[in-house]
């Protein structure tokens, strides 16, 4: 496995391999790996010929008052974790790589980085859309991986991708959680012993609207909304950022679920973690 942090090192390590017409597959991430991490990692191993991870705490997509400062970094952990899921490159390039001095140019992705976490979390988007489209411009590779825990994050991107005309086939995984359902998240480290014990509400209350919806034929979203956040209220406590049932495709407000088409998602403030968790139905 190769570690590498400058952008010309990328280049010349891919393109052999590119010449060879071999497939190369890209996994972004901020670092402080877990089992959610090499979920993306195995899909990517199993699709393609070589497999490159990003390992890059992105500051533009944290907002002033937010966690850029004490975001995990465990490096050693995270190279250990490549190594043994069979990673080919690691890029992990300082912020000076990345936004050297004079850098001026952003990405917006309209529409679909306003609601949910949008909302809470002006100019995340941007930032993520930006650090995305560098890294694909710099390992260019013919897929890239995202996790769905990220629902919005992923439609995003492929919503650019599709713009912008790259030749990126954006690959989803399904969301890795703890044996009690808890999604796996490098914030998950934030919290104390007392949070993540009720921090599974917050899947069992996305659970119950499923149920609803597929057992009870309960399809009005305010019902299933109001059901989802006194569960929280009850059961998880903390602070509800927001609990919305949109369109999965425009990421627009539904007044009543769309089969295949609809995305409950939440995002709950919980003993200094900010967590974030979504269903599709
Ligand atoms: P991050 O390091 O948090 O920026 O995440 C990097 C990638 O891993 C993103 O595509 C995330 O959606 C994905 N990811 C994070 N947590 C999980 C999880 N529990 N299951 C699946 N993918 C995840």
């Amino acid at each position: 496995m190769q570690i590498v942090s400058d952008i010309v090192s990328v280049r010349a390590a891919l393109s052999p391999h590119r010449k060879q017409g071999q497939r190369i597959g890209f996994v972004p991430t901020m670092g402080a790996l877990h089992e959610g991490h090499a979920a993306l990692i195995r899909r990517a191993r199993t699709d393609c010929n070589v497999v490159v991870v990003s390992i890059f705490v992105n500051p533009t997509q944290f907002g002033p008052h937010e966690d850029f400062e004490r975001y995990p970094r465990t490096w050693e952990a995270d190279c250990a974790l490549c190594k043994r899921e069979g990673v080919d490159l690691v890029f992990s390039p300082p912020a000076a790589v990345m936004y050297p001095e004079g850098y001026a140019t952003y990405v917006t992705v309209e529409r679909l980085s306003e609601p949910l976490c949008g909302r809470s979390r002006p100019g995340h988007f941007r930032g993520v859309a930006t650090v995305v489209l560098k890294l694909f411009n710099i390992v260019a590779p013919d897929a890239a991986y995202f996790g769905w825990k990220d629902a919005q994050q992923l439609i995003l991107i492929r919503r650019m991708t599709e713009d912008l005309n790259l030749p990126i086939e954006i690959v989803g995984v399904e969301t890795v959680r703890e044996a009690d359902g808890l999604a796996l998240s490098s914030r998950n480290r934030y919290l104390d012993a007392e949070s993540r014990r009720r921090a599974p509400a917050l899947y069992e209350a996305l659970r119950l609207a499923r149920q609803a919806f597929e057992q009870d034929g309960v399809a009005d979203c305010a019902v299933l909304t109001r059901r989802i956040c006194d569960h929280i209220d009850q059961h998880a406590g903390g602070r509800i950022d927001y609990v919305e049932i949109v369109s999965l495709d425009q990421l627009q407000p539904l007044t009543s679920i769309q089969k295949g088409n609809t995305l409950i998602a939440l995002a709950v403030h919980l003993g200094g973690a900010r967590l974030i968790d979504n269903i599709r139905l």
